[in-house]
């Protein structure tokens, strides 16, 4: 029988969920960057000045006045209680983005503690909700899915797969479906409407949700996902023709439907 106190495994939650907070801007920042780059060399300009923007290995500054933050400033959570939501130097205040960011990352990652058979089990669904997470903010925020993001769930669904004993080509057959389903779907409306109402992103992500949770969760994903964006684009009062990223709908979905089955 193997166990990890529970108070320890809250703690890493929160520290990946202040990496996440990190990750996903840098992620952001940078791909940002390398867009523009592309554009000027297309447009035969200069290229930008100063280095790429580095994803892991530099430290984490404030976005206003540069200065590296201390240790104190990285405590997820306490550190924007206690630095009342400012930065140290320049007192800008800082975005409520990271202690949300941190407090849904350790909500949605303590339920895995109690459910996972084995260490390996832990590791994989850790990192493939944290994948998930992450992927919803950059997509949230910036209307984009990492590629990469993709191959990750895909990895850990494997793993967690294979240690379910459940049946793999079974659930690989349900992704490739919804793949092809989302990606029909995609070209009927540039057809017809000369719209792109999926992004190629989505159908990709589609795909690897529903490799993860089975045959029986395509339909489940796509009807709660639409509900869910319905519901928020009739908060923000979005018209038809606004573009409403569909990829964190489709994360908080299938969320959802894991988490259901845990509890039941
Ligand atoms: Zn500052």
């Amino acid at each position: 029988m193997w166990s990890i106190e529970p108070l320890l495994y809250a703690l890493v939650s929160l520290c990946i969920g202040s990496a996440i907070g990190s990750l996903s801007w840098r992620w952001q920042q940078h791909a940002k960057r390398q867009w523009h780059q592309e554009a000027r060399q297309i447009l035969a300009l200069a290229p930008l000045n100063g280095p790429s923007f580095a994803l892991w290995h530099s430290r984490s500054y404030c976005p206003h006045c540069h200065h590296s933050l201390n240790a104190t400033a990285l405590i997820p959570l306490l550190s924007y209680a206690w630095l009342k939501g400012r930065c140290h130097h320049c007192h800008t205040p800082i975005s409520l983005r990271y202690p949300i960011i941190e407090g849904l990352t350790l909500s949605c990652l303590l339920p895995l503690h109690g459910y996972a058979q084995n260490p390996l089990e832990l590791v994989a669904l850790t990192l493939l909700v944290s994948t998930l997470i992450c992927a919803a903010i950059i997509d949230f925020e910036s209307y984009w899915l990492p590629d990469s993001a993709h191959l990750v769930v895909f990895s850990c669904a494997t793993i967690w797969l294979q240690s379910q004993q459940l049946d793999l080509y079974n659930h690989l057959f349900a992704g490739l479906v919804s793949l092809f389903l989302l990606l029909v779907l995609r070209g009927v409306y540039q057809f017809f409407r000369n719209m792109e109402a999926i992004g190629i992103g989505d159908a990709k992500l589609l795909a690897v949700l529903v490799y993860w949770q089975g045959p029986d969760a395509l339909i489940e994903i796509l009807l709660a996902a639409s509900f869910l964006g319905l519901i928020f684009a009739l908060i923000q009062r979005k018209t038809y023709s606004s573009a409403i990223p569909f990829g964190p709908f489709l994360i908080a979905a299938s969320l959802l439907f894991f988490y259901l089955e845990i509890a039941l």
